[in-house]
């Protein structure tokens, strides 16, 4: 079996507005053809453009090349030794970034094509089902008055969630104003449904101290990204005087930058977004990693179907996974990208195990009708 074409299709909504912080306007689809018929997909959650360069671009040498260049005529189930290859063939610009984006897609794809070759969910082919039903928490981003925010929170525990998330908008302007908002969505919900709060780099140390300590009185299960990715300092001091799970890792790739996350700035949870830290092959070391060091693993996730069933699989198919991301954005590509999605019931996902592969079908569609180039 052999790689024939590797396509990166980039798909963006007419109405987009680059001031929102929602990954679910635009995205990059990596699909995969092969001599047999079998199609695979992937998603890249990235700069779509700059990840799909990293695809197309041509061979310059041996360790500066396009991933297309590298994979054609490769045998696509070796995904291990390929993804080595596309590692050590953009060592130059890669390593991290960008170059690992792009291969996430590629990665994802892979692991699609290798569950249809064997006709097997991917969760089977990526080591077992560990857990066949995921809590799955509704993620939205946190709007500008407290009214509204209680009144999403009182639609999403309606819609069945048993979990749900707020993140970025006007969280660390004012403190009292954060404290009002978290109060009046957990008077909205009561206490059986999770909360977590996304901070989106809005504090330093000291700030995210305080503010641990407002959100602990409400019951908040984990405070996500409190302080700027690189205060690894920051990070350790927070998770070590507070009793708060701290949460982070969406904005790194490979399994590096986790290891550093874990022994040295000590986060409970870690959230690697498979379509960014390496696809599922990287994802899985990133899990074992935790699961050595006693941590739980929740994917990121804010993009299309394709990503969201990537999750799902993988969270299965991992001792340490309980809980996926599941975006509640109207984006048409978070909804309808993808006709045959994981199914949601009742606050969880039940992980498809009644299709190979990744279990998704492109609307082919919709995806003409956002296709860009
Ligand atoms: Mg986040």
């Amino acid at each position: 079996m052999k790689i024939t074409e590797v396509e990166a299709i980039h798909l963006r909504l007419p109405d987009l507005d680059a001031e929102q912080c929602d990954g679910t306007q635009d995205t990059l689809i990596i699909r995969i053809h092969t001599d047999e018929g079998i199609v695979g997909v992937g998603e890249v959650d990235s700069s779509p453009l700059v990840a799909k360069a990293v695809v197309d671009a041509r061979a310059s040498h041996s360790i500066a090349t396009g991933l297309r260049s590298l994979l054609i005529g490769e045998n696509p189930i070796e995904i291990e030794r390929l993804w080595d290859k596309m590692y050590r063939g953009t060592i130059y610009f890669g390593r991290t970034g960008p170059a690992l984006h792009a291969i996430s897609g590629v990665d994802i794809a892979l692991w699609d094509i290798f569950g249809k070759v064997m006709n097997r969910p991917g969760c089977e082919m990526m080591g077992g089902i560990f857990n066949r039903k995921l809590k799955a928490y509704a993620s939205a981003l946190m709007p500008e008055t407290i009214e509204e925010a209680a009144r999403m929170a009182e639609q999403y525990a309606k819609q069945g969630y048993k979990a749900m998330k707020f993140g970025w908008g006007p969280i660390g302007r004012d403190p009292k104003f954060d404290e009002a908002q978290v109060k009046a969505i957990r008077e909205a919900i009561g206490d059986d449904i999770d909360i977590m709060i996304d901070a989106g780099l809005a504090w330093d140390l000291k700030g995210a101290l305080r503010m641990a300590d407002v959100y602990e009185k409400y019951g908040v299960y984990w405070l996500e990204e409190p302080v700027h990715s690189n205060d690894i300092a920051g990070y350790r001091e927070l998770a070590d005087r507070t009793r708060i799970s701290i949460a982070g890792g969406e904005q790194e790739s490979g399994r590096m930058a986790f290891q550093r996350l874990l022994d040295e700035g000590h986060l409970d949870i870690i959230q690697p977004d498979l379509a960014r830290v390496g696809g599922l092959t990287e994802g899985k070391r990133i899990a074992y990693l935790a699961y050595d060091r006693h941590k739980k693993v929740v994917p990121h996730a804010f993009k299309t179907g394709i990503l969201v069933a990537a999750s799902t699989h993988f969270a299965a198919a991992i001792p340490n996974g309980f809980m996926i991301e599941y975006t509640v954005s109207n984006s048409p590509l978070a909804r309808d990208l993808v006709s045959r999605e994981v199914e949601f019931k009742d606050g969880y996902v039940t992980v498809p195990v009644d299709r190979p592969g990744l279990g998704v079908e492109i609307d082919e569609e919709v995806l003409n009708r956002y296709r860009v180039e």
